[in-house]
């Protein structure tokens, strides 16, 4: 018991200081180069901090059964031969493929939260937010975060290009969890930076910010960080100069926290979103 207090204290101490340097990133970066004019505490700001929170510990926790599932199937699937190839490629060769892989998993699986009614219950958590920001990125449902980091981990497992390890990650699943966590407090920020010619490869705040668009085109741009996935699966939309008129989603979502997270899960209260 005593080790588990102490594990969340070093956890809560942990995610404390990176909240600190991501506010130290991100709050000047929004004020020097910002998208739309609006508070660095905006609606919701509290709520969005707590997912924070909430959101670093509990998806990790609740991942550790099915992955270790998967990992135990994959060993069973994939030809020895093949698993030990994999493993002998240079780090730089299994990150970029890793990337590939466990972008196209995110991809159909955030793709999956919109089109699979039930599962878009606990998506849309995600799209409530009607003012973006860096912090958008972790407002979500954590059966949300769990569901989809599992498609993006999965494929990478039944290719050997991460190894679990004693229920620790490796280094390329560090590096990829790293990359796109990062990656992901860019892409919702309020700032107006574009790639030009470079935007069909990396993902830009306009991108992202098009995904969370409130009225027409919706459904667009599901990768986190490689938009060329959606140019091949059609989903993609990047006007050069546009951004969207109005952030949100016409689906009913609380602004209360508890309802969020349990409105949901409860059969009465989904009937009642539906309509
Ligand atoms: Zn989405
Ligand atoms: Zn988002």
């Amino acid at each position: 018991m005593e080790q588990y207090v102490l594990t969340f204290i070093k956890d809560i101490v942990r995610l404390s200081a990176w909240l600190l340097i991501l506010l130290t990133i991100f709050i000047p970066v929004e004020r020097l180069f910002p998208l739309q004019r609006q508070r660095v505490v905006r609606k919701e700001f509290f709520v969005d901090l707590l997912y924070y929170f909430l959101n670093n510990l509990l998806p990790k926790a609740l991942m550790i059964a099915p992955m270790a599932l998967v990992a135990w199937a994959a060993r069973h699937v994939m030809p020895a031969g093949f698993v030990s190839y994999v493993a002998t490629l240079p780090l730089w060769a299994k990150f970029a493929a890793a990337m590939v892989v466990g972008e196209t998993g995110f991809y159909w699986g955030h793709r999956w939260t919109h089109e699979v009614p039930f599962l878009w219950r606990f998506h849309a958590v995600h799209h409530s937010a009607e003012e973006m920001d860096w912090l958008v990125n972790t407002r979500a449902h954590p059966l949300d975060m769990v569901f989809t980091r599992l498609c993006g981990f999965v494929p990478l497992y039944i290719l050997g290009l991460a190894n679990p390890n004693a229920g620790a990650l490796d280094t390329v699943s560090l590096l990829f969890v790293f990359v796109s966590t990062l990656w992901g407090f860019f892409v919702h920020a309020n700032v107006k930076w574009r790639f030009g010619p470079f935007e069909w490869l990396l993902s830009t705040p306009a991108f992202h910010h098009w995904h969370h668009t409130y009225s027409e085109p919706i459904n667009k741009n599901y990768a986190a960080m490689l938009p060329f996935l959606d140019m091949i699966f059609g989903t993609h939309y990047n006007p050069k100069h546009e951004w969207p008129a109005r952030y949100g989603t016409e689906t009913p979502v609380s602004q209360n926290m508890g309802d969020q997270l349990l409105d949901p899960v409860l059969p009465s209260q989904a009937e009642a979103m539906r309509t």
